[in-house]
């Protein structure tokens, strides 16, 4: 039985520097690069993983650095099964602003995309500035996934990319079983 091959749109959200390349590049090649080159988002890399009986071919989107215009265009966010907002654990500026994104997401987003919060370099946790509790509380009441991660150390990322699958729901097929 062959199984079905659905590409998902996912785009990535969040101030520069919080790690979101170094997220698809950790998923993607299961690489670190710690002078990563902020062109990498030039457009979209995939990577292609099992989910009950699919396949779920992630398109993920980078900012290509577009981001420090604090606005994407909304043809970023069209068409997106999902949305990765990240923030970086050791600078409650970028935690700060993840309400400017999730508002963003609400005037230019598809109304049924699923919306994951994930708190990067959480291998830097001796110099942290976002308690883990209080990110958590504020993606339970926005009804997103929230998962802190570490690029660098390979902590979370596929999890992060597995808790999304999760969420959309499959397709319904009447000739299986
Ligand atoms: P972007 O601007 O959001 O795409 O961020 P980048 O992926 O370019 O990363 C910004 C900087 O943070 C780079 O110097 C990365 O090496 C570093 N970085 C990214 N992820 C991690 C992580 O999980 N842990 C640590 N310690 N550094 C990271």
């Amino acid at each position: 039985l062959a199984m079905a091959i659905r590409e998902l749109k996912v785009c990535l959200l969040g101030d520069t520097g919080v790690g979101k390349s170094s997220i698809v590049c950790r998923f993607v090649q299961d690489h670190f690069d710690h002078n990563i080159s902020p062109t990498i988002g030039a457009s979209f890399l995939t990577k292609t993983v099992p989910c009950g009986n699919e396949l779920h071919k992630f398109l993920i989107w980078d900012t290509a650095g577009q981001e420090r215009f604090h606005s994407l265009a909304p043809m970023y966010y069209r068409g997106s099964a999902a949305a990765v907002i990240v923030y970086d654990i050791t600078k409650l500026d970028s935690f700060q602003t993840l309400k400017k994104w999730v508002k963003e997401l609400k005037e230019h987003g598809p109304e049924d995309i699923v919306v994951a919060i994930a708190g990067n370099k959480n291998d830097l946790g001796d110099i942290r500035e976002v308690p883990m509790k209080e990110a958590k509380e504020f993606a339970e009441s926005i009804a997103a996934i929230f998962i802190e991660t570490s690029a660098r150390n390979a902590v979370n990322v596929e999890e992060l990319f597995q808790r999304i699958s999760k969420q959309i729901p499959p397709l319904e097929n009447p000739d299986v079983e």
